[in-house]
């Protein structure tokens, strides 16, 4: 980092870490939802920023001027800070374009349903800056972008969270500095998050495997973590995969007696009896119905009567 930028910033209340070419900004409360945390990658030529979250903006003033952003996919606090940056390109996976194109996009991409389209218009809007960028230019898995000195941003496409989410792998001058840019490969206790319109249980699990494959020295999640080494990355990992297999060993032994998805819902395998609310319903709906297509793939469960399952 520039040593002008270094002293600007050094002020900051929350913590900023230098990996080469990559500045990493910790959003608010340790990047905890809504916040989030935000790369800036500095090249020769050009400055981009990954995911301008919701605490992005305390820094603006301080930050050179910034060419281009990449979204990592579309969700509300990954595009929080979007709005900051009104004159620089914006890109995001050609699958996802659409969501931050309109506000009827990025209502398609959070499934929302009719009768709470208007709190989550206002929701949006005031608390996430929402601002539509109908010139966003769409990006697909293995481009790069080239920011000039050696330093490039190579988009890993790892669907499942949603249909377009996709990490960033930030490359400079030195191999020990790499990182990949995991954003909502979050690594959290709660473990992956496919319960949206637009996740895939099974491209979820693919894309951990392809993640955990790759040799990287150091790794950076939206929320929570922040950075971790590779070490540290492996081992959070298998812990945040394996809630997967956990998952279904839940909903293995409450359908050893006949039940439907319904009542497995009702029961709560995935979420917490206290998080209650027909957001949580139909995420858990849908992350269960996957569980269930894919355990009756593997003979796991076995459908005794229409809709009603038991496990094997
Ligand atoms: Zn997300």
């Amino acid at each position: 980092m520039p040593s002008a930028l270094k002293q600007k910033l050094q002020h900051s209340q929350d913590p900023i870490l230098e990996f080469g070419a990559s500045t990493v900004f910790i959003g608010r409360n340790g990047g905890k939802f809504p916040y989030g945390n935000s790369v800036l990658v500095q090249g020769s030529e050009e400055s981009i920023v990954i995911d301008p979250s919701k605490s992005f903006k305390s820094h603006i003033g301080e930050l050179p001027e910034i060419d281009r952003i990449i979204l990592s996919h579309c969700h509300q606090d990954h595009v929080a800070g979007v709005h900051l940056f009104p004159d620089a390109t914006c890109h995001a996976h050609e699958n996802e374009v659409y969501a931050i194109q309109s506000m009827d996009g990025i209502c398609e991409l959070h499934g929302v349903v009719a009768d709470e389209r208007t709190e989550f218009e206002s929701n949006v809007l005031e608390h996430f800056s929402f601002s539509p960028r109908p010139d966003t230019i769409g990006y697909k898995d293995g481009d790069i972008f080239d920011l000039g000195g050696g330093v490039t941003i190579e988009v890993v496409f790892t669907p499942g969270h949603t249909h377009g989410h996709s990490c960033l792998l930030v490359r400079g001058e030195h191999r020990k500095d790499d990182l990949l840019f995991l954003a909502d490969i979050e690594l959290s206790g709660f473990g992956p998050y496919y319960g949206g319109v637009n996740s895939s249980l099974e491209q979820f699990d693919q894309s951990l495997d392809l993640v955990r494959s790759m040799d990287i020295p150091w790794f950076c999640t939206f929320h929570h973590l922040g950075v971790l080494d590779k070490e540290a990355f492996l081992k959070r990992s298998a812990q945040y995969q394996g809630m997967i297999g956990y998952r279904e060993n839940k909903l293995r032994d409450y359908m050893s007696t006949p039940r439907t998805i319904d009542q497995a819902v009702e029961h709560r395998i995935i979420y917490r009896k206290t998080d209650v609310g027909p957001s949580n319903d139909r995420s858990e709906h849908w992350m269960l119905t996957q569980h269930v297509d894919r355990m009756l793939k593997a003979e796991q469960l076995k459908e005794v009567e229409p809709g009603l399952y038991q496990a094997c």
